[in-house]
This record gives C-alpha cells, structure tokens and sequence, in this order.
C-alpha cells in the first residue's frame, strides 16, 4: 500500500501533537472519576455546573417517558417535535430576538449559517482566532476569505473598505474560546453598519455567562439583541448543560435557514431528552441567577488568589490582559507544544485535570493550558488548582 496510518500517527506524535482520549467515569461534577481515582475538573464547559443538575435530569426522563429516545427523522420530513418548537420559543424569549432555530450542534450551526448567507462572489470577514466551526464554515461557503487581526478593528476596517462585494458577512467568537477574552462587539457593529456588512456572532461561551441575565456578550455590552445587522448563535452544551445549538434572529433569517442550511436540513434532529432538558436549562438560568453568580465569585477568587499567574501571563507576552476581561477560561500559555503536555501531565498526576491545548486549536508557539472554571468548584477545590499550578510554575 502507499500509504499508512501508523506512519501518519508517528508524524503526528513527533511533533508533539498525538492526541488521545482519557475517559471520565462518572458524571460531569467538578470532581470526576478517572481510572478509578478522583481528579478535579478544571477543564469543562460546563460553566455552570448544569450537566448534572436534578431539573435537567428530571426533564430528560420525562420527556424520554412522553416522547421516546429518538425524533427519527430531520426536521423536515417528521422529526419536528412539539419539544423543539417549545425550545425554539424559550430560547427566543431568552434571547429578546423575533425566532430562534435548534441546530444539532454548535459546529452544524456554524457550517450551515455561514454557508447559507455567503457564496460564491461574497466576502467574509473573520477574527484570526476564530473557532475552528467558524473557519469550516467559511471554507463550506466557497465566499472568499478575509482574516482580520485579532481583534483589531482597525484591520477590519481597512478590510472592509478594500471591498466592492455586495454581500459582506463579518464573523467572530464573543469570547475567545481558548483565551476568553471578548470580542469589540460595538465596534464591529458600527463598522458593519459603515460598510454595509452583516455580523455573525458565536456565543458559544458567552451564552449562560456573560450579561446581566446571562444572554450573553451582545447583553454585556447592551447591544439590543434586535439589531438589524445582528444574528446571534450559542450552543446549549456548555454552560446549559445539555446539547445542540440555536441561531436567534430575525423570522425571515429562520426562514431562510430552514429552507437552505444544509446542516439543519440533512440531519436527524434531535431527540426528545436533549430538547426537553435545554428548556429546562434555559428557564432554570432565566430565573435563578444564583449559579452565573457563583461562578463570577469563583473567577474574581481565582483572579485574585492568581493574581501572580497574570503577572507571568503577561511576563510571557499573552494576547490580552486577564485582568481587565476576566471570563472563565483562563489560558496559562507555554508555548512548546512538548513543555506545555509535559505540565500537563504533572498536573494530572497531582489531581488537576488542566487540558493541554497545541496547533491546529491555538497558533504555532502559543500552546498553553486551559483552565477552565465552574460554578460548583469549591473555594478549597479553586485553592488546590492554584497550589498546584505554582508547583508546575516553573516550566
Ligand atoms: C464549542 C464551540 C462550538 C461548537 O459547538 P458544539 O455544540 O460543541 O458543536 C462553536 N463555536 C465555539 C466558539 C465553540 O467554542
């Protein structure tokens, strides 16, 4: 044969990118269970601490008990349940948009949004440090491709303005997944409003957590969720503890979406329980505000406790300040790929479970350790993590 799998994995492992899968054994808690030893989870999007929450479970059984284990179908031959009408409802209302529309998944949202509102002949603009669905998205579209400086609105707009396409899409994460910083929303939108171009935001780690209700950044920097130029997308498997995804925004972009998102159109959709428990989710944050609370306590702690590893981030020249946008992910960066899974590794043996993150998910020579934080760590949880990073400070 002229090829072979075990040559392409030794490539991989070479250059310290081999990836592997460690299998947690009990549910998603702030401790979890790894071969038999418990071990704390600083790594989760679960920001909320919603995975493991009684209303959801009890929404998913009943709804299992009601409805079944599968919808069976896509949404357009018999798969639309009356469970995913009252989520697209819910998250509407929660969102202060006209309609929302579930997607499988924030990955299938990304790649059926984009390549439904851009083609061929249009442009699009995109945040260097946009998640990978994002990017995916944009290669799906055939539209042709503009990556703007990380947050640099100045680069977008020198972008913006070297363009004579009629149709502009302007594209970016809300909170940066792997460096948790936010996005200029405001910013952005003026220059979309400047240069004629729709916004697409990813609030995929924004939703649950940021804004004074937890609509997400759009709310945090009091941007009307109505907003013309806007369409807003964040996903249910995060902070909200369940699965899938949803796009709010206008009617007629719902419209669209069902008639041409490819990733909305061929795929089964999605069963009862994952329906039934993000509705739960989404009206449990609505009117208890106590878990974003908890976990804004546990970050302001943290940050404080830390406050030396923002001293070395910044020592180390990291991309944003991690005092002035704190959020919950918290990135230590290293830079070598080796030395970063090598603190890693030390981490794990001392009980921290701090996932690693190398190229392609970050840029070449910024490889770092993404800590995550939760609403049900534990003030002596938060002080174990922080004892055990200053242990590995050396590397
Ligand atoms: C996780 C993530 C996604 C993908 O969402 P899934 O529901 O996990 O597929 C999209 N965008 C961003 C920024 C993410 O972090």
């Amino acid at each position: 044969m002229s090829f072979s799998f075990d040559t392409e994995i030794a490539g991989i492992r070479q250059k310290n990118l081999y990836r592997f899968l460690r299998t947690v054994e009990s549910d998603q808690a702030a401790e979890i269970s790894f071969e038999g030893r418990k071990i704390l989870n600083f790594s989760s999007n679960n920001y909320l601490g919603l995975a493991n929450h009684p209303l959801l479970k009890k929404a998913a059984t009943q709804a299992t008990e009601k409805y079944g284990t599968g919808s069976g179908a896509s949404r357009l031959i018999t798969g639309s349940m009356t469970l995913h009408n009252e989520l697209e409802e819910t998250l509407a209302r929660f969102k202060g948009t006209e309609a929302a529309l579930v997607f499988n998944s924030g990955y299938h949202a990304n790649l059926g949004v984009i390549s439904t509102l851009v083609g061929e002949g249009d442009e699009i603009f995109s945040d260097e440090l946009n998640h990978a669905s994002l990017i995916d998205g944009c290669r799906l579209s055939k539209a042709h491709l503009n990556v703007y400086r990380h947050g640099d609105v100045a680069c977008l707009e020198e972008l913006l303005a070297g363009t004579k396409a009629s149709k502009k899409l302007i594209l970016t994460d809300s909170v940066f997944s792997m460096d948790g910083d936010l996005a200029p929303l405001k910013e952005i939108l003026a220059l979309a409003e400047k240069y004629d171009a729709m916004v697409f935001v990813d609030e995929a780690h924004g939703t649950g957590v940021f804004g004074k209700t937890g609509r997400g950044v759009v709310e945090h920097f009091g941007i009307d969720s109505r907003h013309p130029r806007l369409i807003q997308m964040g996903t249910l498997g995060k902070a909200l503890g369940s699965f899938g995804a949803y796009v709010a925004g206008s009617k007629s972009l719902i419209e669209l979406l069902v008639n041409k998102s490819r990733t909305f159109i061929f795929t089964t959709s999605l069963p009862p329980a994952v329906l039934a428990a993000s509705k739960a989710a989404v009206e449990l944050i609505s009117r208890d505000d106590s878990f974003r609370k908890k976990l804004w306590e546990n970050i302001e702690y943290f940050m404080d406790r830390g406050s030396w590893i923002v001293d070395r981030q910044i020592q180390r020249s990291a991309i944003h300040d991690l005092r002035s946008t704190m959020s919950p992910i918290i990135p230590l960066i290293i830079g070598d790929s080796g030395k970063t899974m090598e603190a890693a590794q030390k981490l794990f043996d001392q009980g921290i479970w701090a996932t690693g993150i190398r190229p392609p998910t970050v840029p070449e020579g910024t490889s770092r350790i993404r800590l995550t934080l939760m609403a049900s760590h534990t003030r002596e949880q938060l002080d174990r993590c922080l004892g055990e990073i200053g242990e590995i400070h050396k590397i």
